[in-house]
């Protein structure tokens, strides 16, 4: 028996355990501080109305024999794709059912679909990065590149002509930084994918942040794009299921091969999304689901435009905040990542997110997010104002 020693490649990612660590010890030693944290990476207001009555009663459906599932349709149920083709169609794109596949979440789609490319695809990845991109590469034994995203490009870098990549990862609205491509700047990105016969990987899991007419929601709103792109999204943002789990994957079928070799794939490896959680998301696109969590979505944008107002007036410079739960600011005073965590914690007791976590390119810049209360977010601002 051997290990895939590919594993040891892996970079140990001390992010989160050591945020965690930090603020742990200043909270023994400050027992009387109230810690207010922005640094959260997942939602926090409930599920909605509709969703949990469609799961009650999906719930009673399985307890029936007459209207007991067991194994469902190997893309997901008709009702939940029939769902997100009309979804779809509001941003005028056409999508075969065919071309849908209901997934339990991005994450393990995006980790999964390596299994359709050849070891020997080169990887361009912007920096910095959600880990999840440059992880599942790595264990794969693939060789990854890095674009640089900086304050010069706004954290939107455009491809290199001189680069040839061969799978592209490109998630907008972005986390960490919040950043989002225009068409312009995603038609040049499409451009290149088909000159040099590459394959981007959209992840599109903050589409439903955007707000802005102008600005795409999927790739396929680009032309040529079902020609080069396989875009993922979830609902786990969107409607707060991260712990709920149900996303979908499109494969277009100008692909050519890709979209069966995908069938096939999750057909061998993969059983399907419980009926109760499909039926849950199915809620999601109704007229009402569409109105709940919009209110929630509303929310945490609230949320993003009292930091971002906060950071305008103390003249820090930062991306995201409009069409993103993420803010990304540069430290003000040249600190680094860490130091300015340190003084945040100290000073006001307030924990984001070390930028140097998410890459080289990270290094003093500072992660917020949006996802805290608006009392908590308030009371945060106010003592940032003081600093
Ligand atoms: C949260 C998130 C996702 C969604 O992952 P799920 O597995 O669907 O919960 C995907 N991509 C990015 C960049 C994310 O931040």
């Amino acid at each position: 028996m051997n290990l895939n020693k590919n594993y040891e490649n892996l970079e140990q990612s001390y992010l989160f355990s050591t945020v965690a660590k930090k603020v742990n010890e200043f909270a023994a030693n400050n027992p009387d501080k109230k810690i207010i944290r922005l640094g959260i990476g997942d939602v926090t207001l409930p599920l909605c109305k509709k969703v949990i009555e469609t799961m009650h009663h999906a719930v009673d459906e399985m307890g029936i024999q007459s209207t007991f599932r067991g194994y469902g349709p190997e893309q997901g149920y008709d009702f939940l794709r029939e769902a997100v083709q009309k979804y779809y169609s509001a941003h005028n794109v056409n999508l075969d059912m065919d071309e849908i596949f209901i997934s339990d979440g991005a994450k393990s789609d995006l980790g999964n679909i390596l299994d359709l490319f050849d070891k020997d695809n080169v990887v361009l990845v912007p920096d910095p990065v959600y880990p999840v991109y440059v992880d599942t590469n790595i264990m794969a034994g693939r060789k990854v590149i890095f674009t640089d995203a900086n304050s010069e490009n706004c954290f939107l870098p455009l491809p290199d002509k001189n680069i040839k990549a061969d799978l592209i990862y490109i998630c907008s609205p972005n986390n960490p930084t919040g950043a989002v491509y225009n068409k312009e700047q995603l038609k040049i990105w499409v451009d290149y994918a088909i000159e040099n016969n590459a394959l981007i990987l959209f992840d599109a899991a903050y589409e439903c942040f955007i707000s802005d007419s102008e600005l795409p929601h999927s790739i396929y709103e680009i032309d040529n794009a079902k020609k080069c792109a396989i875009e993922f999204c979830s609902l786990s943002k969107m409607a707060g299921f991260t712990g709920t789990r149900c996303g979908y994957t499109i494969v277009p079928k100008s692909l050519g091969k890709l979209n069966k070799m995908w069938l096939r794939r999750q057909t061998t490896k993969f059983n399907g999304v419980p009926y109760i959680v499909q039926r849950a998301a199915e809620a999601v696109f109704t007229p009402e689901g569409q109105k709940e969590i919009k209110e929630n979505i509303n929310y945490y944008k609230e949320n993003a435009k009292i930091i971002s107002e906060t950071l305008k007036k103390c003249n820090i410079w930062h991306v995201g905040g409009k069409h993103s739960p993420y803010i990304w600011l540069k430290c003000p005073n040249n600190m680094k990542s860490w130091e300015f965590f340190d003084y945040l914690l100290e000073k006001a007791q307030i924990v984001g997110t070390p930028g140097a976590g998410f890459g080289k390119n990270g290094e003093g810049y500072f992660r917020l997010t949006a996802f805290g209360s608006k009392e908590n977010t308030l009371e945060a601002m106010n003592r940032f104002i003081l600093l």
